[in-house]
């Protein structure tokens, strides 16, 4: 038998450890936690950062006729030289419309040696980039500084740059820049779980 001192004692320890369970509880919930995982842009959980806002754009399949539940994963695919693929690769069939990912206003339109014909498109924030690349060619009127709606027109689908002679598909990649004038740069983040949901 516990006496009386004994009992109040074991009273106070099981209220105290209930106590740190509960307070515990309620920072988990608050999202006092953080992702262990390391995200871009020094991004964390918060539905204010930029990973959190480009969840929130609700961006549509930039290709015409292509279905969310089709897309595949190719983010981390090596390329050639050691580089990272950090895009999605979306096949279609030659000349199929790209279409706008998202509302915003197309910047640059670029010629590259391994992205061939390409676009990129500033998000409406002005703090995304989006990228199209290998296309056929752009579509009639685009120019830089137009503003586009998500689902516009803006190319076709090709195998312009180092696609590969027949392989149409549009490479398409979403980076976080800190400075919208320097559109090339930026840090890539996956498109795929951003489509497909
Ligand atoms: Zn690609």
């Amino acid at each position: 038998m516990l006496s009386a001192r004994g009992r109040v004692f074991l009273t106070l320890l099981i209220g105290i450890a209930l106590l740190v369970v509960i307070v515990a509880f309620l920072q988990r919930q608050s999202g006092h936690y953080r992702p262990t995982t390391p995200s871009p842009a020094g991004a964390t959980s918060n539905p204010e950062s930029p990973i959190g806002f480009v969840v929130t754009l609700k961006l549509i399949v930039p290709v015409a006729g292509v279905q969310r539940n089709q897309l595949l994963d190719t983010f981390a695919d090596s390329r050639s030289e050691g580089r990272v693929h950090d895009a999605i690769d979306i096949p279609a069939a030659q000349g199929t419309p790209v279409v706008a990912a998202a509302d915003g206003q197309i910047i640059k339109l670029f010629q590259s040696e391994l992205g061939g014909t390409t676009i990129y498109q500033l998000s409406t924030d002005k703090k995304f980039i989006f990228y199209y690349a290998h296309l056929q060619r752009y579509a009639d009127g685009l120019s830089e500084g137009k503003s586009v709606r998500q689902g516009e027109v803006i190319g076709y689908v090709g195998d312009s740059g180092n696609a590969g002679l027949g392989n149409y598909h549009l490479h398409f990649s979403i980076a976080a820049v800190s400075d919208p004038r320097r559109y090339w740069e930026g840090v890539n983040i996956n498109p795929y779980p951003l489509l497909k949901n």
